[in-house]
């Protein structure tokens, strides 16, 4: 199927239903209303000119233009290029560049991004262009510049603007477009999250996304009557494929808390829109359970969800059941190359399978743990997973070294990642092959001392990599986020690890700091980390 024959679907089946929601904006759409509109901004795009198989970027936090745009390009067979919101000027180039997008996009402002200025930095071109006809040198294939919020200013196109270029929309010429498309057909260029050095594009089919967006819903049994909240960026396949393309796939709802995560506006949204859902990487998690609201809020509303992106903290994982009411959250595993998800736990698998494994393999994937020399290991060991199928990505966008370094044997996605599989089938993920530390010739894996430190009562985020030594080759460093006034030092950690896990292990440097490096998607990047320890030591 692909994506619009999916949307038409829901809409014939659900169309009174809620599609969309913004509760604590006042934003709410049926699929009926949110089809049309769909329809309307496709129409305009198309009256800009835009064909299949063009890309155009979108550079923006979460909002209804978003979500709108997702699947207006995908009625027309447009390759969405989602570009990360915290992305400045020369990442921004590239992206554009690389993909070849003739339009882009782009929201106002969001923090401490003023993306138009930006835009208008890159292509000072725009200020005497007509909209729609920029000639730009840095920005050799761009011509058209959209711009999400009120009145954008000279040469870019307001979207409001586009929208009602596509008032009148020609539903059967739009029809006859969206039935010339085929599920094989690429549809999404996701940059990954940049947790390990500079994002790569994957590029991705309405097969590939439609696919395991039901497969990922279906094993949280979703029907028309969830309510899925939605704080996790949908630049990223988290947000836009198991969040948005999982709602459009069971006619379920989606429901936003806003333009990023905030712990206060997600409890509100899940409250007030009465969620039976949410997502979220564990750091967002760890932000909630111990949060005071959760005292005041009804949010006994939840069920279920999902917690992936990074390892979960085998505590966060257990509140999550108890505060939050959310028995029957899942664990997923997954890399943007896949679509993404490859491993799940069940609604229903113990509370032990769920916080010391991702759970099983998804339908139709087939999944190796591979030493070095790429042979499979016995049962039980440890090795590098890859894994097979629908769900594999074409390859990264115009980038065939890469793909060939990342896609091998007929097919095989090497994730990267160091994985256990146990008799049932039940994965671990041991962490990632780039972070094993190596010390003098003892391989150390930092989650099990991330995890042993998360045991501290005062440690609130901890993060462990390996920095370079010349005694031992790499020496084991930690950074450390204490819960407020806590009294912990340096030795008071180190005493903490005494007796408890090997001498090895035990963190020779400890840094505390008040917040660890992220992506947008929240997740720790330990090559900043290293990068920095190793100024703060060998400078
Ligand atoms: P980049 O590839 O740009 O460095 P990234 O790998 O973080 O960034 P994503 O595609 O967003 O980009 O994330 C996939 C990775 O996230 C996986 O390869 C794995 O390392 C990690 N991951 C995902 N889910 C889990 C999970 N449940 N437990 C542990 N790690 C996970
Ligand atoms: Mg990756």
């Amino acid at each position: 199927q692909t994506i619009p024959d999916m949307l038409k679907e829901t809409v014939a089946k659900f169309g009174s239903r809620e599609a969309v929601a913004f509760p604590l904006l006042g934003i709410s759409l049926t699929y009926a209303e949110f089809d049309r509109h769909v329809d309307e901004l496709a129409a305009g795009l198309l009256a800009l000119g835009l064909e299949k198989g063009d890309r155009i970027g979108i550079w923006s936090p979460n909002n209804l233009q978003w979500i709108l745009t997702q699947y207006a390009t995908a009625r027309l067979g447009l390759i969405l290029v989602n570009i990360n919101p915290a992305y400045r000027l020369s990442e921004l180039e590239y992206a554009l560049n690389k993909s070849g997008c003739r339009a882009l996009i782009a929201a106002d402002k969001f923090k401490t991004s003023d993306y138009l200025k930006m835009i208008r930095t890159l292509a000072p071109e725009l200020e005497n262009s007509v909209p729609g006809q920029l000639k730009s040198a840095k920005l050799p294939k761009l011509e058209t510049v959209i711009g999400i919020t009120g009145d954008p200013g000279d040469g870019i196109f307001p979207f409001a603007r586009v929208q009602k270029m596509g008032a009148a929309a020609d539903l059967a010429r739009l029809d006859k477009i969206s039935k010339s498309l085929s599920p094989d057909d690429p549809i999404n260029i996701q940059f990954t999250s940049g947790t390990t050095g500079a994002p790569k594009g994957a590029t991705l089919t309405h097969f590939n996304i439609v696919n395991n967006a039901a497969h990922t819903v279906g094993r949280m049994n979703f029907t028309e009557e969830d309510r899925l909240c939605i704080p996790v960026p949908l630049y990223h396949c988290f947000g836009m494929v198991m969040g948005s393309l999982g709602c459009v796939n069971t006619g379920a709802a989606m429901v936003f808390p806003g333009e990023a995560f905030d712990p206060v506006d997600t409890l509100q949204a899940v409250a007030k829109a009465r969620c039976t859902a949410l997502y979220g990487v564990p750091t967002m998690f760890v932000a909630m359970v111990d949060h005071p609201l959760l005292k005041e809020l009804d949010i006994s509303s939840l069920r279920t969800g999902v917690m992936a992106g990074a390892p979960c903290p085998i505590e966060v994982m257990k509140k999550v059941n108890d505060r939050m009411h959310m028995s029957e959250v899942t664990i997923c595993y997954g890399m943007t190359e896949t679509s993404p998800v490859s491993f799940q736990s069940n609604v229903d698998d113990p509370i032990e399978k769920r916080v010391s494994t991702v759970g099983r393999i998804h339908p139709h994937v087939e999944v190796r743990i591979v030493d070095e020399t790429g042979a499979d290991v016995p049962v039980g060991q440890q090795g590098e997973l890859w894994t097979k199928g629908y769900s594999v990505m074409r390859g990264y966008w115009d980038d065939e070294e890469r793909t060939k370094d990342a896609i091998v044997d007929g097919g095989w996605m090497r994730t990267g990642d160091l994985a256990v599989l146990d008799a049932e089938g039940y994965c671990q993920i041991v962490g990632r092959l780039k972070d094993m530390i190596i010390r003098g010739g003892e391989n150390i894996y930092p989650r099990e001392i991330e995890e042993f430190l998360f045991t501290h009562p005062d440690i609130q985020e901890v993060q462990v990599f390996g920095v370079p030594d010349k005694k031992f080759g790499e020496e084991v460093c930690t950074w450390i986020v204490k819960r407020d006034g806590s009294p912990l030092d340096e030795d008071g950690v180190k005493a903490y690890c005494k007796d408890q896990i090997a001498h090895y292990k035990v963190p020779r440097y400890v840094r505390f700091v008040s917040e660890l490096p992220m992506t947008v998607t929240g997740k720790p990047q330990k090559f900043i980390m290293r990068d920095e320890m190793v100024k703060i030591l060998y400078k």
